[in-house]
């Protein structure tokens, strides 16, 4: 959550900058900052902040920040960076820093003034603190850094030397950007593709400067030599091409996703997964599956596939709850799914976990920190998304989990035939979107609305529920049809909106829920893959019953979407929520 970029240059940066803080700002929007020759801070999103910035401002070294507040409440002063109290330090911060009450006592004895509620302030005043007695800023840094608990990536610079970016990351994603006439640090590679493609990746505990010619970066106050990657990124991805919204553009390319899952990991109608993880997978006890939000739903679904059509038993956990829960089976193999790769209730997840060798990371993003630290990461091909609400992410995690299953049963072909029937059934969702306008339209003003399904398809909903919570902001729940008339029936009343999900003749009793809701006057809405006669029901073809959360989960991303664009909610950027989640 959040972004930092700062840069270092032979050349007047201010553009570049602002240009990276606004390719950041899906990490964090609640409020905005820069350090150039100036600092320049702001509740709000990029566009408040350049309303601020005149020509005076120009600088070729700066830092900026897009903040998803943590502690202290979004408002001008707690926006980053800082400036330390004896004007020695500029500074941004992503992450948490736990002991920050202690650190601030101290200082506060020291003489220290703060002005912001932020644990972040207390970090620029440490250095501050030791700068003055040591007037050596890097000698500061680390000796602060001994002192930080918790999580962070650092952005500094020591007003003394201000073409010098001091960095440090632990548990918060940090890489280094390097080009011929600069150098820089940032939260996110994508932000900042425009820049350069070449990057360092840097690990937990790493620190040091640079400036525009050089870096150095520091381990355990030894200095380590780093190998820069190339990266290759299609110029488009970033853009929103032609679309409103990222949401929208993000639905769009599902089909294409699709296509690139194949191409990646088939070859003459075989599946080509690393023979050792299938072998593992198969000759394990129990499968364990790691996931919050959005990549917790396709892995519920990822289990009802796995355990169908294997026979082995797969646990789902909840990432954030993980530690938690009694009994793990710590000798099974993990697999993790994060869109970003820097979910940080994963990374603690990975932490409590002591056989390393089992775990296996399906993200986007293979620079990323969980991709670096499992036994072997794998690509979700879905490309770079920015929609805050992950929606191609999520139908890649869920084909993914499917691949495996049929991997594992040496089934390959009716996998590859099947992805290539969800490419088509996606394309005809994609050309009936009047249809599911329409539909938006009728459940737009809803203050609440209930999703009922039975088996699958109330995993699907789980899921469908969350998308339409996040965009939309209308409260909705998925119940069990089963269930309802065991207490949650209660809540349905006159003119409350249901959407029932039948995707299988074996969920057809979900028929009698939906009499049981209508003869409480509810407006009920039917999605089904084939038709049943009833009124308000919108058909989803679909022939194979393991595939219909790929091919009906399009349809409800829609349905999300537009009624995120009727109630004129910003769809990209949901209140309260930022991209990825690297604070716990
Ligand atoms: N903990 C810091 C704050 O609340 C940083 C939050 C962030 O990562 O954006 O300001």
């Amino acid at each position: 959550m959040c972004g930092i970029i700062g840069i270092t240059s032979k050349n007047n940066i201010k553009f570049d900058l602002i240009k990276c803080l606004k390719n950041l700002e899906y990490r964090g929007y609640d409020s905005v900052g820069i350090y150039l020759n100036k600092l320049i801070k702001t509740k709000g999103r990029v566009s408040d902040l350049e309303k601020l910035i005149d020509d005076s401002i120009n600088s070729s070294c700066g830092l900026g920040h897009s903040r998803w507040a943590t502690h202290g409440i979004v408002n001008n002063v707690n926006a980053h960076p800082f400036i330390s109290y004896n004007q020695k330090f500029v500074l941004v911060h992503n992450g948490i820093i736990t002991n920050y009450l202690e650190i601030k006592e101290n200082l506060l004895i020291k003489g220290y003034k703060f002005y912001s509620d932020t644990d972040s302030e207390v970090v620029c005043n440490l250095l501050d603190c030791y700068y003055l007695k040591y007037h050596d800023a890097f000698k500061s840094l680390k000796l602060t850094l001994n002192n930080l608990e918790g999580s962070y990536a650092l952005g500094i610079i020591n007003l003394d030397e201000p073409n010098k970016i001091y960095f440090a990351k632990k548990d918060s994603p940090l890489v280094i950007g390097k080009s011929s006439n600069f150098n820089f640090i940032v939260s996110d590679i994508n932000s900042s593709y425009f820049l350069t493609n070449e990057f360092i990746i840097l690990n937990d505990k790493e620190y040091g400067y640079l400036d525009s010619d050089n870096i150095h970066i520091y381990l355990k106050d030894k200095e380590i030599l780093k190998n820069s990657i190339t990266l290759n990124l299609d110029n488009k991805e970033i853009t929103k091409d032609g679309f409103e919204h990222f949401m929208l553009k993000e639905i769009h390319e599902e089909p294409k996703v699709l296509k690139n899952i194949l191409d990646k990991y088939t070859l003459n109608n075989k599946i080509c997964l690393d023979p050792l993880f299938i072998k593992e997978l198969i000759n394990a006890d129990e499968i364990n599956i790691l996931g919050c939000g959005t990549s917790y739903h396709a892995a519920l679904i990822g289990k009802e596939i796995i355990e169908k059509i294997t026979m082995k038993k797969v646990n789902v956990y909840l990432a954030s709850e993980f530690s938690n829960v009694n009994l793990i089976n710590y000798n099974s193999p993990f697999i993790f799914l994060s869109q970003s790769g820097e979910t940080i209730d994963l990374k603690i997840a990975y932490n409590n976990i002591k056989n390393k060798d089992k775990i296996y990371t399906f993200t986007n993003v293979l620079t990323s920190s969980l991709a670096q630290l499992a036994n072997k990461a794998f690509d979700l091909c879905s490309g770079i998304e920015i929609a805050v609400a992950s929606t191609k992410a999520y139908i890649s995690e869920v084909t993914l989990l499917i691949m495996i299953a049929y991997k594992m049963i040496n089934k390959d072909e009716i996998f590859i035939n099947e992805i290539y029937n969800c490419i088509n059934s996606i394309n005809k969702t994609l050309n009936t979107k009047e249809s599911i306008y329409e539909l938006a339209t009728k459940i737009k003003d809803s203050t609440s609305l209930f999703f009922l399904g039975r088996g699958m398809d109330h995993l699907i909903n789980l899921e469908n529920s969350l998308k339409l919570k996040e965009v939309s902001y209308i409260h909705s729940e998925a119940f069990y049809g089963g269930e309802l008339k065991h207490g949650s029936i209660a809540l349905i009343s006159k003119g409350i909106n249901v959407i029932g999900l039948i995707t299988n003749e074996k969920y057809l009793t979900l028929l009698s829920n939906i009499k049981e809701v209508e003869s409480r006057h509810a407006n009920v809405n039917l999605i089904s893959t084939s038709n049943l006669n009833i009124n308000s029901q919108y058909v989803i073809e679909c022939n194979n019953e393991l595939f219909t959360p790929i091919i009906v989960s399009p349809f409800f991303q829609l349905l999300s979407y537009y009624c995120a664009k009727l109630n004129n909610r910003d769809i990209d950027k949901p209140r309260n929520l930022a991209k990825s989640c690297t604070v716990e």
